[in-house]
């Protein structure tokens, strides 16, 4: 077994590292408390390519793989993880659904512009009332001839907001079979009479993210902006969303790794009792363990997106790499906080960010609950255990 990256990836990675250290990190506290969208950041990731980078130069993407975008991820969140967030949900939730679903018609529509960063995509599955239980959507598009009548709404949504927020895809129940509710995700382009996106929410952490909720009320489109195939859009996105999954754990990767990065470095600059505080044992456990688990959570997010680099479904592979690695980052960035004594509670310090970001990770794309949940289903699935509930998660 190799664990070495290919000289492409070991490249891509020191691009993605220079530009997070150079033009991302610069700003990350200024983006923070403003809450300003990181527009000429995007703009920038799309010149270097990022949001092609998992897909094949066929449908226009730069013919990486989804390791390497993995890495990116993480270098990124090493910085800043409103700029990372963004890019992954972009990315995992926006792009990857027309690449994979989309028509001919579709991709060529939507995809030149996405996949140069010039134009952002969101995914609505989320609603007030369908979280964790997301085919509970209320959602609903009606056939009228060569139309979809759409009335819903869909709750905390990354990028549909922007200046450059061109739609959205949303799951809505169009119908049944065999007596289940058929849900199908359908295209809808920002400034469709009936779509509004509500103001920003205001959040505990990733602040320069765009989240909001998403009124359709008497939306018109065309009936051929249903992507993929009618009826089996939920299904459609749950296999879409282990690759979100393994994003989100490179992403949590990221953050982790710029809690441990600092802990070293005030701890080995803070003196008290005439030494460093890294000179206590106390201190150099905790660092011990911090380094020693965000090995552990790279290597699960690595083979995670080694698997989708086969063209395989990671499956539970991609649970268990978002839950250890987001849990992992949170223990981090309280440890990192803990090092830092007073200064980590201040602002000025970067790990107070990394606190108020880091915890999103353990719930965005499927709780911790729900990965382990998703998890047992998989180890219980040969002994013919049912896991309740039954049902696909979100
Ligand atoms: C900043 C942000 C960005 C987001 N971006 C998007 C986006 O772009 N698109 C999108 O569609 N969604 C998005 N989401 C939504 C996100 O995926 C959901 O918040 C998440 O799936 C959890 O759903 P919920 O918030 O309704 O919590 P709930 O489902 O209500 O869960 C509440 C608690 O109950 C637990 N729980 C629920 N069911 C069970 C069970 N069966 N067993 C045990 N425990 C259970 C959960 O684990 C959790 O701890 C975003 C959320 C945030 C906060």
């Amino acid at each position: 077994m190799n664990f070495d990256l290919s000289p492409t990836q070991e490249d891509l990675r020191g691009l993605a590292r220079s530009f997070a250290d150079e033009v991302v990190a610069p700003k990350a506290a200024s983006y923070d408390l403003s809450g300003e969208f990181p527009y000429d950041i995007v703009a920038k990731m799309g010149e270097l390519g990022f949001f092609g980078l998992p897909f094949s130069e066929e449908v226009g993407g730069v013919g990486g793989d989804f390791l390497a975008y993995c890495l990116v991820l993480e270098e990124l969140a090493r910085a800043d993880a409103s700029v990372a967030i963004t890019l992954e949900a972009a990315v995992s939730l926006g792009i990857t659904p027309i690449v994979r679903f989309g028509s001919d018609d579709q991709r060529a529509k939507y995809l030149p512009d996405l996949l140069a960063g010039k134009r952002l995509w969101a995914f609505g599955l989320t609603e007030p009332g369908a979280g964790s239980d997301a085919y509970g959507t209320q959602t609903r598009a009606v056939r009228s001839g060569d139309e979809w009548i759409i009335n819903g709404r869909k709750a905390f949504i990354t990028n549909a907001g922007t200046e450059i927020s061109a739609g959205v895809t949303i799951t809505a129940v169009t119908g049944e079979d065999h007596g289940k509710r058929a849900i199908s995700t359908i295209a809808i382009e920002r400034g469709t009479p009936g779509y509004t996106q509500a103001p920003k929410y205001r959040k505990l952490g990733w602040h320069a993210s765009d989240t909001r909720e998403l009124l359709f009320d008497d939306v018109h489109v065309p009936y051929s902006n249903v992507i993929g195939v009618e009826g089996k859009g939920y299904r459609q996105f749950l296999g879409t969303l282990e690759g979100g999954r393994v994003a989100i754990a490179a992403l949590a990767v990221g953050v982790a790794q710029a809690c441990f990065d600092a802990s070293v470095s005030y701890s080995s600059d803070r003196m008290q009792f005439g030494h460093p505080i890294a000179a206590y044992q106390t201190t150099q456990m905790k660092l011990a363990d911090m380094a020693t688990q965000i090995e552990l959570a790279r290597l699960m997010t690595w083979k995670a997106a080694s698997i989708i680099d086969t063209g395989k479904q990671p499956g539970k592979y991609a649970s268990m790499a978002k839950l250890h690695a987001s849990e992992v980052a949170t223990a981090c960035a309280n440890q990192a906080v803990q090092i830092h004594g007073g200064f980590g509670f201040m602002e000025e310090s970067p790990v107070a960010r990394y606190y108020r970001d880091v915890k999103i990770n353990e719930i965005g794309e499927g709780t911790s609950e729900i990965q382990r949940l998703l998890i047992a289903r998989e180890v219980l699935a040969p002994k013919g255990i049912r896991v309740e509930p039954n049902g696909p998660q979100g």
